[in-house]
């Protein structure tokens, strides 16, 4: 299999060449060349697998620069009922990805259960796998530098922690996490592990990440990487689920399902995307944004309108206070029927900070065979879902996977309530604390192992906002 950039200018290359690296070097996100098609034979054979042996179905369909003999051993270290094991009480940790069923026709696939219970772990602990597999191939290593808000910075350092060949420098914002968050990444005792925390807010330790990864000599020298979301290989690696929600919402493969999405960089929903592409039958994609509404403008208008990273909204639901989704033009290159002159006329404005309108275009007629229809959630929104939730389902949910529920639940009422929704639980609700003690006027739940772990010695450098001072700790311990 083949990778092919959106914007049709950098070569063709193989799964391993595209894994380690970040965009391509034209500007554009890669992606496989052609989508593989899933038969018939191959659903109905797939249908009663184990999680690890559907991950190795789907994934060697993408990956075929890797001898099937590591790869499976790659996938079965990965997803294993040990590393999913904080699930809810009464759920198998062996299913990985159970499914909840809150009301007929309505469940939740809960994709948390990961040692930072965010859905990030499903595909990160993959990817920490693969990134040591390919360094120690190649006899390389890789600094990771990257800047977080919470979910991502610690999905990628339990999935990097102790990996040879590789070092994790984090940014985070001082005193902005959930002290639940700060826990998680800075009790980590892993000497390949550093944490920074930058007095200020999220935006300015990206901007320090960007102004490092600027300097090429810096980032040849010091062998710097990222693992961030337009990361093929984890959009790859979220595909597996959408399959395995699939064939335990339904009886046969005759049926189709719907999947509702609490949606920040587009990754989580690009990857459903593809699912469908492969055949996986799908009615709708639901996406949910919060008050950060870019693309549910978009699914309904037809008009891009992305916004300064500095106007986007801080809400309740962090992890997808996002106005550009960086994985959003890999969907546009198949809206364009893949042609990459059009995805570069596109960007050539985003880049410039202007919007793109499809009205007009044959392509916004083509928008609705995509299958896609949005919503919005506010924090009202949020927190009745929470309540709503809590009251008529027993179920505890965290404040994004509320954003997807209120969009699901608002889209059933318009019809098509035969099709089940699957809602994607995209983290647990231990990890916002705040907001659930602001709906529910109780502490939220938590799984058993991670009792007491804010007393835990943590270890954490903090820093100014300064890219030098970010550099010179970074060249010190490398
Ligand atoms: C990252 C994240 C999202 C958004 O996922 P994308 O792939 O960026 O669309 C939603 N909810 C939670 C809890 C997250 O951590």
């Amino acid at each position: 299999m083949k990778y092919v950039s959106t914007r049709g200018q950098a070569p063709a290359l193989e799964f391993c060449d595209i894994l380690l690296g970040g965009l391509a070097p034209d500007g554009g996100l890669y992606l496989p060349e052609v989508y593989p098609r899933v038969s018939r034979a191959e659903l109905d054979a797939w249908r009663e697998l184990p999680y690890a042996t559907l991950a190795l179905r789907v994934l060697e369909k993408f990956i075929t620069d890797i001898p099937a003999g590591d790869l499976k051993a790659l996938v079965d270290r990965t997803y294993t009922a040990q590393t999913y094991r904080y699930c809810r009480p009464g759920r198998d940790a062996a299913d990985i990805t159970p499914l909840t069923t809150l009301e007929p026709g309505l469940h939740l696939l809960e994709l948390s259960n990961g040692p930072t219970l965010a859905f990030k772990d499903m595909a990160m602990q993959l990817l920490g796998n693969l990134f040591e597999y390919v360094l120690e191939k190649r006899g390389e290593t890789i600094n990771i530098l990257g800047a977080t808000s919470g979910d991502t910075g610690s999905a990628a350092e339990y999935a990097m922690r102790g990996k040879h060949g590789v070092r994790v420098f984090m940014l985070s914002p001082h005193g902005k996490m959930s002290e639940f968050q700060r826990a998680q990444m800075y009790s980590l005792p892993d000497a390949n592990i550093f944490n920074i925390a930058i007095r200020a807010m999220f935006d300015d330790c990206q901007d320090i990440v960007k102004a490092v990864s600027n300097d090429a000599a810096f980032k040849a020298k010091h062998r710097i990487g990222a693992v961030n979301s337009i990361n093929w290989a984890r959009v790859a690696a979220q595909i597996v689920y959408y399959f395995k929600g699939y064939f335990e919402a339904t009886h046969s493969n005759d049926e189709e399902v719907s999947f509702a999405v609490p949606s920040g960089n587009f990754g989580n929903i690009c990857a459903g995307h593809v699912a469908r592409m492969m055949g996986l039958p799908v009615r709708r994609l639901v996406l949910a944004t919060n008050e950060n509404d870019v693309l549910d403008e978009f699914f309904r208008s037809g008009v891009y309108r992305p916004r300064a990273t500095r106007e986007t909204h801080v809400t309740s639901s962090p992890s997808m206070d996002i106005s550009r989704a960086s994985n959003f033009e890999r969907f546009v290159f198949d809206l364009v029927g893949r042609d990459a002159a059009v995805v570069r006329k596109f960007w050539d404005k985003v880049d410039r900070g202007d919007s793109f309108d499809l009205r007009g275009t044959p392509y916004h007629a083509r928008l609705s065979e995509f299958a896609f229809v949005s919503g919005t959630s506010s924090h009202a929104d949020r927190l009745a879902t929470i309540r709503h939730a809590w009251e008529e389902y027993g179920a505890m949910i965290d404040p994004h996977t509320a954003d997807g529920l209120k969009v699901a639940l608002a889209y059933r009422e318009l019809g098509e309530k035969g099709v089940p929704m699957l809602v994607l639980e995209t983290a647990q609700p231990v990890k916002f604390a705040e907001t659930i003690r602001e709906a529910l006027g109780r502490e939220p739940t938590r799984p058993e192992a991670l009792e007491g772990i804010e007393a835990l010695p943590q270890r954490v450098e903090v820093m100014d906002a300064d890219a030098a001072a970010v550099k010179a700790f970074i060249a010190a311990r490398t």
